[in-house]
């Protein structure tokens, strides 16, 4: 399996993520909901959650952690450059 870097924090756009349509977003939309219940954290613009969240992420979408993270920077989730940093899928 890949290796994850913890360096950087994966901090989800609320906002982005609360105007893209359901059908795409849904899971996501659901899990991070579900992490704010736990958390009790309910009025943020963002959401940081864990790399292992963006790992059972991918397993729900049928994609690679990669791809899953180059999806979530086109709808304006996450920010640009994460990629790079995230570190998924290097040797
Ligand atoms: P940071 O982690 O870089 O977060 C910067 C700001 O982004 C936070 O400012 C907050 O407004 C927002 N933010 C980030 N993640 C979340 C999230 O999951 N939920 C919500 N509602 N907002 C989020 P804030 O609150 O003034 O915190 C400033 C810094 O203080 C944070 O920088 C972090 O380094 C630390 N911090 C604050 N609360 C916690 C915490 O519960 N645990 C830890 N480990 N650090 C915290
Ligand atoms: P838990 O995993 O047993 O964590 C208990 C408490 O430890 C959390 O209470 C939080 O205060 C702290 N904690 C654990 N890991 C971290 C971390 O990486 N960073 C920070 N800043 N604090 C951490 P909290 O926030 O009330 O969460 C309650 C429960 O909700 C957690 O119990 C966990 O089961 C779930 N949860 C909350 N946020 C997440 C998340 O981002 N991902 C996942 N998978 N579960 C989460
Ligand atoms: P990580 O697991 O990748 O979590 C990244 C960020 O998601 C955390 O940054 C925190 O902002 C948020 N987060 C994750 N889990 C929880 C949670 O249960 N409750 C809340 N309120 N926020 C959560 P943070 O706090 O700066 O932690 C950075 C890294 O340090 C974490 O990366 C994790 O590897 C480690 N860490 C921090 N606290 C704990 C802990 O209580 N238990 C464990 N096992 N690791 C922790």
């Amino acid at each position: 399996s890949s290796a994850v870097t913890s360096s950087t924090k994966i901090v989800l756009n609320l906002e982005s993520l609360g105007s893209l349509p359901a059908d795409e977003a849904g899971p996501l939309a659901r899990y991070a909901s579900t992490i704010q219940a736990q958390r009790h954290d309910y009025n943020g613009k963002v959401l940081s959650i864990r790399a292992e969240d963006l790992k059972s992420l991918a397993i729900i979408y049928d994609m690679s952690p990669d791809e899953l993270t180059t999806r979530l920077i086109e709808w304006g989730v996450l920010s640009p450059g994460m990629e790079s940093v995230v570190g998924f899928g290097g040797p």
